[in-house]
């Protein structure tokens, strides 16, 4: 008896009429996973709807920046008079030692939340129409974890303030033997 011999059999493909293919602009621009429907989670404590998409950012603090996408997800639960929303925001933050001005990118992940009612909160954050958007609580969550002082490491020694070499990979040692040093003359008086 050899092998049966099977057959995969490709289901033919569902014809769509031309108007379902193609979206128009209008509803592309509504297809924004961040822009949450809540019409029918506001006064269910406890109705959930998961929440998942990006949006491009561009948040700056000192040498420390995110171009690029946003990363959110969570899930919006219902409250009494509201909506709760619960997410996770990560981004690859662009770095720069403030020691030895070191370059380099970091993924960075926060989490957070922020309720939605009909009335904005001190945030400006409220429902609008029957949606909310989650990107901007989000979006300030992560902001903060931003390092605004960042280390290439706990111990850099950053650099020479005399010749301004990179004192981690290229130590200088030539500066303390100098004359005009505070140190040398101290030295010298020292040693005499
Ligand atoms: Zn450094
Ligand atoms: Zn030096």
């Amino acid at each position: 008896m050899g092998p049966a011999t099977s057959y995969i059999r490709l289901a033919p493909r569902p014809q769509r009429s031309q108007s379902e293919r193609m979206p128009s602009p209008e509803s592309l621009r509504e297809r924004d996973d961040l822009v949450v429907e809540v019409g029918d989670l506001v006064g269910h404590a406890g109705r959930i709807r998961d929440v998942s998409g990006s949006r491009q950012a561009s948040l700056r603090l000192g040498e420390s920046k995110l171009e690029g996408p946003l990363q959110v997800d969570g899930r919006v639960v219902g409250t009494l008079d509201g909506v709760q929303a619960e997410f996770s925001a990560s981004g690859s933050v662009h770095l720069s030692c403030v020691r030895c001005l070191a370059e380099w990118d970091e993924q960075l992940e926060v989490s957070g939340s922020q309720h939605f009612s009909i009335d904005p909160d001190e945030d400006g954050y409220a429902i609008e129409g029957t949606t909310v958007d989650v990107f901007g609580p989000a979006q300030d969550e992560f902001a903060l974890d931003i390092p605004v002082a960042p280390l290439c490491q706990d111990d850099c020694r950053g650099l020479c303030p005399i010749c301004g070499s990179d004192l981690n990979s290229d130590p200088c040692d030539g500066h303390g033997e100098d004359s005009d040093s505070p140190f040398a003359v101290l030295k010298d008086l020292l040693d005499s």
